[in-house]
């Protein structure tokens, strides 16, 4: 079995400045440098024999490049079961039609239909039991966060693996946007 997400890269100045976010959070485990990145569509574990199918379904996606905006930050749960704190991106109609083209390519592939609603986010920490009043400020402190226009020009599929200090993720192979 191999887990596996597509997502969009982000450019080394973005990188540093989404790490240039983190802190102040106790609880927070910080995604490392080079795991920040924005999924477009997670697969999950499939059976290796499957990728080619993966493969060839992703190359057949013909989608324009566009242009993406971070925006903001937030969270997903909230209270005492906020777990995820996240970089979020500027309303992105070209994004989201990327990522019902990715869909529909890997539907035809033999892959389950994603049923929740896509929700574009940059990963910038995982919370356990991160007092609420310390996640509340950082998000209130950083309401002004914003990086871009960053050009997009292809996507990648991942190979995510677990790694003795968290996940690593692996770029299998990216795919042109027109
Ligand atoms: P870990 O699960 O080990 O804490 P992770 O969540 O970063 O690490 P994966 O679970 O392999 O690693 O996820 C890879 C990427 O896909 C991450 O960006 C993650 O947020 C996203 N992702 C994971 N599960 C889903 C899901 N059910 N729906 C949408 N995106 C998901
Ligand atoms: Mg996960």
């Amino acid at each position: 079995m191999i887990r596996l997400f597509v997502a969009l890269e982000l450019p080394e100045p973005v990188r540093d400045r989404l790490i240039g976010l983190g802190g102040g959070v106790p609880g927070a485990r910080w995604t490392e440098r080079e795991n920040l990145h924005l999924t477009v569509r997670f697969i999950g574990e499939v059976e290796n024999g499957v990728v080619p199918d993966i493969d060839a379904a992703l190359a057949a996606v013909s989608a324009p490049g566009f242009e993406l905006v971070l925006d903001g930050v937030g969270q997903f749960g909230s209270g005492a079961k906020s777990r995820v704190l996240w970089a979020g991106v500027e309303r992105n109609d070209a994004l989201v039609h990327l990522n019902q083209k990715v869909e529909s390519a890997l539907v035809r592939a033999g892959l389950p239909r994603e049923e929740r609603r896509y929700s574009p986010h940059v990963t910038l920490a995982r919370l356990r039991s991160a007092p609420a009043e310390r996640v509340g400020r950082f998000i209130q402190d950083r309401g002004l966060f914003r990086a871009g226009p960053i050009p997009i020009d292809h996507f990648t599929l991942f190979e995510s693996r677990t790694g003795n200090g968290g996940p690593v993720y692996d770029p299998l192979k990216d795919y042109p946007l027109g």
